[in-house]
């Protein structure tokens, strides 16, 4: 392994006392991003007002920074780009990948996808007229789910409750097979695991920053469109930043070469420089290190809370290349077990109806904060403290 992991926790700022454990939904505070966020405030925008979109090159940020993720996902240089939330950018994906098959009407995915992705396929539908469809079938029926009628297959490859992981390359080829095409969504695997959206053969990738990329609250999303899509792919929102020309301020749409036409509008600048920096973080890391680290975390995990807290039902794969980077549990007071283990420190989270779930991102998590999990669940779990009334009431985000 050559990859320092007590040098990458070191570049996370993180509360002392806290273990955390929820980097699968928010990233915590890289320790470069203030400082340059001030910098950007200041001697950029403060400085240099309106010609920091030149000077300061604001405006090509979205496909310069779109590289840099491009490298931990396996994109070819120049088709990856950000902007927007990841809700958006899988709507102009879908919407493009239905409009390179035009003579089909059916979007395939699956019960474990994220609301939102569902949500936006629906709406898409819904836009295009009675007869498209979203057909969401189980996870392990997806392969039998996909004919000729399939004009896109749309998956998250890790499951967000259970973290359990659909094998990508295979499932596109299967999609491939069938004549439709693939839209990844990859909000729980960039920089959680090893992805190559270009060797597995993805017609199409989103994904967000927040999470495991550690971008910050309200980061912007990203889209990959593959090369061979890239000068076809119609993008449904034509905003001005996608147009060839923005500042020829042109009646009409014409749409930018490549990947660029899937900017919409204004980037988000302040986000974006959190981002940059927040990227610095992965200067070093090897990915297939990152992998072997995170399932031995997970395995070191799964073992302790199966010994210390017995009423804890693993919802993850019990096969560690089934997995991504988190570890799920299920218990009917998962809610209140969640908020009790925060009272001790240790930040996981809850999804509805019963699932406890736990983020292991080895750039700042190791054995001790495993071992202080457990401890804490453990705890948790032979003291009831969730039966504690503070524990029960739910806020509105979980
Ligand atoms: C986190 C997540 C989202 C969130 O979408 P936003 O538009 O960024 O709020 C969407 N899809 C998946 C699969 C996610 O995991």
């Amino acid at each position: 392994m050559t990859t320092d992991f007590a040098a990458t926790r070191a570049l996370f700022q993180i509360p002392e006392g806290v273990v955390y454990l929820d980097g699968n939904s928010l990233g915590p505070l890289p320790r470069g991003v203030a400082e340059r966020l001030a910098s950007t405030v200041t001697d950029e925008w403060g400085a240099m007002l309106i010609t920091g979109w030149n000077r300061a090159g604001w405006m090509e940020a979205p496909a310069r920074i779109g590289d840099r993720i491009g490298r931990l996902i396996g994109a070819e240089p120049g088709h990856v780009v950000l902007g927007d939330t990841l809700s958006i950018k899988v709507y102009q994906a879908l919407a493009a990948a239905l409009q390179l098959r035009p003579d089909r009407r059916v979007i395939v995915s699956d019960s474990g996808n994220f609301p939102s992705d569902l949500y936006m396929a629906e709406g898409l539908c819904r836009t295009l007229g009675a007869d498209y469809t979203l057909r969401v079938v189980a996870p392990e029926d997806v392969p039998d789910a996909i004919d000729d009628r399939t004009a896109a297959l749309m998956l998250t490859e890790v499951d967000y409750r259970t973290g359990r992981r659909h094998d990508m390359p295979r499932l596109t080829a299967r999609a491939h097979e069938a004549g439709a095409l693939a839209v990844w969504d990859l909000a729980h695997s960039a920089g959680a695991l090893p992805v190559d959206v270009a060797a597995g053969g993805a017609d199409f990738a989103v994904g967000c920053t927040y999470k495991y990329l550690n971008s910050g609250p309200g980061g912007p999303a990203f889209i990959y469109v593959a090369p061979r899509h890239a000068q076809d792919a119609h993008p449904a929102l034509s905003g001005w930043l996608g147009h060839e020309a923005p500042f020829a301020f042109e009646q009409h749409y014409r749409a930018a070469p490549g990947v660029a036409r899937m900017r919409v509008g204004t980037p988000p600048v302040l986000q974006l420089a959190a981002l940059d920096a927040a990227l610095d973080v992965w200067e070093g890391v090897d990915m297939n290190d990152l992998r072997a680290r995170s399932l031995d975390l997970q395995q070191r995990f799964i073992a302790g809370v199966a010994r210390a807290c017995p009423q804890l039902q693993l919802a993850s794969p019990r096969d560690p290349a089934l997995r991504g980077s988190q570890v799920s549990f299920r218990h009917p007071q998962g809610y209140a077990i969640i908020q009790a283990l925060i009272a001790r420190g240790v930040i996981g989270d809850f999804r509805a109806p019963d699932i406890l779930r736990f983020g292991i991102a080895p750039l700042y998590i190791g054995e001790a904060e495993i071992d202080a999990a457990i401890a804490a669940l453990a705890d948790v779990m032979a003291t009831d403290a969730w039966t504690h009334p503070d524990h029960q009431r739910r806020a509105a985000v979980t």
